[in-house]
């Protein structure tokens, strides 16, 4: 049976093929909101992978500063995820004894509250013009059925055994 650690071994060696593709044109760093305000560079994190320096990453704390939004897999011509690379390098860091940043906890603390990470906000649009998710015809968001059993599998998935 394939055991996560197998996936991660898999997954990390087709990163060298996937990244080959990346000509660094850097779409993915100008639409990353973290760029815009924090030193993660999605760009930087596909070079490495080119470069085979991933390892070096996992010591870096720009991998925590990750919003998780997709924007560098959507904008991406050559449909490269530097996102998962992000999340691969987030798992091998923990699997390596790093501490996460306490700031997770926040984030955490905040899916057991309400099953995701903020309350649903309205979005502006470059005139400053703010939408909610109605007004974009997207569904209510709704939470689980059983939050009980979210709970549980979340601090399963969490590693908390209280
Ligand atoms: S958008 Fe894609 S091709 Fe461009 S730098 Fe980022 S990962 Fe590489
Ligand atoms: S998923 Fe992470 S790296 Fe990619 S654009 Fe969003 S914040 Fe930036």
């Amino acid at each position: 049976m394939e055991t996560q650690q197998d996936t991660w071994e898999l997954f990390y060696e087709d990163l060298d093929t996937l990244f080959e593709e990346c000509n660094q044109c850097g779409k993915c760093s100008s639409g990353c909101p973290a760029a815009r305000v924090l030193a993660l560079r999605p760009r930087k994190i596909a070079l490495a992978a080119q470069r085979q320096r991933l390892d070096e990453m996992t010591i870096n704390e720009v991998i925590w500063l990750c919003a998780q939004c997709h924007q560098c897999l959507e904008r991406c011509p050559r449909e490269i995820s530097p996102y998962e690379v992000i999340i691969y390098l987030q798992n091998l860091a923990v699997k390596n004894g790093k501490e996460h940043p306490r700031d997770l906890d926040i984030m955490s603390n905040a899916v057991k509250r309400m099953s995701r990470i903020q309350e649903v906000q309205e979005i502006l649009d470059r005139e400053f013009d703010d939408y909610s998710r109605d007004d974009l015809d997207l569904p209510e968001l709704v939470g689980p059925k059983d939050m009980a059993a979210f709970l549980k599998a979340f601090k399963k998935i969490m590693g908390e055994t209280d």
